[in-house]
């Protein structure tokens, strides 16, 4: 048997334990090498159970004590940045799963397309700081971007067979998060339980609360727009509440086509890492009968800023993303600290990216460096 060999990074988070459910379920998927941050409990079961060459913890400490944890066991223990950069170029593995979440994606990402491999993508504020680098590089390197978020994979799906100068249109679908209809002043007194509640999806808690500003509809708009070469225009976002349909395609002839199903993150994951095949994947199916109804609206730009704002920062381009991205990373841990209130996390979004310069064409080190000026101006102001 073939087996396909891979590399999580982030295998301890949402989409990292739903990874490895995928492979647990598939016989010819090998695991080469874990990363998680802080989880060392998870990650000691995760080892134990698939074995891989390499594992890494964020800090040193965890390292110690994930060392002494698997002092048994033939894995090797690595710790931090260089721990992620010797996982994404690893020459066992043919692909990485980037699961990881937020803009310490960048470097193992674009490590691992300098080595060859296909990057199975979650990690989409990667793409959103740094897809004007990692796009042109995976064409470079021939080597294949597979999205994970689920709206991609649709989208990715609809595309199959189809000539990209026929598509005319992207239309991504929105939950509009728990919080729909609400008005600006119904909001401020949002707690972090309240927005932790997510009406179709379990996922972590940061992504969680990108859903409920529609922050996360943003980054995935400009995600799209790096994926497939699209126009920001011709990307048009449509609040879908029942999250059936997980994202269309319109061609030049006016024929739209969708991808449906139960909400699964196993879905995108399985297809990702077995494109362009299809295996069975066990679960419920959609049943029409008890669906009855799917029901669509504009999204309310308005009181929900978080998209706006997305739209806004990939228009003006260069560093602008970075900006807003770092800015969201900074203001949602915040608030999950309870640092912050609700309403904040969009002020301080808009409040960095007014002070900003913008840099055309960011290489790495500028995109990290704009992240840590972000940061600091936070800091310094909120
Ligand atoms: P989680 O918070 O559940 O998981 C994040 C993972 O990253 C954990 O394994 C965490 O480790 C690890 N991690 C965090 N910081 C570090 C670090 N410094 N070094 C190494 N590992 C680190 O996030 P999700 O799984 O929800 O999301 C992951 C990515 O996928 C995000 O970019 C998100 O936008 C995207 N995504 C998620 C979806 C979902 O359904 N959850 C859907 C579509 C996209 P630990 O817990 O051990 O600290």
């Amino acid at each position: 048997m073939d087996m396909r060999k891979i590399a999580i990074i982030g295998s301890t988070g949402s989409i990292g334990t739903q990874t490895l459910d995928v492979v647990r379920a598939n016989d010819d998927l090998e695991v080469v090498a874990l990363a998680a941050g802080n989880n060392v409990e998870l990650l000691e079961k995760q080892v134990r159970q698939f074995r891989p060459r390499l594992a890494c913890v964020s800090k040193e400490d965890k390292a110690k004590e994930l060392s002494l944890r698997i002092k048994d066991t033939d894995t090797k223990v690595l710790c931090g940045m260089e721990g992620l950069l010797e996982i994404a170029t690893m020459p066992e593995s043919e692909i990485l799963v980037t699961a990881i979440m937020g803009m310490i994606g960048i470097r193992p990402t674009i490590a691992a397309i300098e080595a060859g491999k296909d990057i199975a993508l979650a990690n989409k504020e990667t793409l959103v700081t740094a897809g004007h680098i990692i796009m042109p590089l995976a064409k470079e390197k021939n080597v294949s971007i597979l999205p994970v978020d689920s709206e991609h994979s649709a989208i990715f799906q609809c595309l199959q067979g189809e000539k990209r100068e026929q598509v005319s249109k992207l239309i991504i679908t929105a939950s509009g998060g728990p919080f729909r209809g609400r008005r600006k002043e119904e909001l401020k007194n949002i707690q972090v339980e309240d927005a932790l509640k997510h009406p179709n999806w379990v996922m972590g808690r940061k992504i969680t609360i990108d859903s409920s500003t529609l922050v996360n509809k943003g980054l995935e708009v400009i995600e799209a727009k790096w994926l497939f070469g699209m126009e920001l225009e011709d990307i048009q976002v449509v609040v879908h509440p029942q999250s059936v349909i997980h994202s269309m395609v319109e061609f030049k002839d006016g024929a739209i086509i969708a991808q449906l199903g139960t909400p699964d993150m196993k879905l995108p994951i399985q297809y990702a890492l077995y494109y362009p095949d299809r295996k069975f994947l066990a679960g419920d199916r959609l049943d029409f009968a008890k669906l009855k109804t799917m029901t669509f609206e504009a999204p309310d730009m308005e009181n929900f800023r978080g998209l706006a704002l997305a739209i806004e920062a990939s228009k003006t381009g260069g560093s602008m993303p970075t900006v807003f991205n770092a800015a969201n990373e900074l203001a949602v841990a915040k608030f999950l600290d309870k640092k912050i209130k609700y309403l904040e996390i969009i002020d301080i979004i808009e409040d960095a990216m007014k002070g900003h310069k913008v840099i055309q064409n960011p290489k790495v080190e500028e995109i990290l460096g704009v992240e840590q000026q972000v940061y600091e101006y936070i800091e310094g102001r909120w």
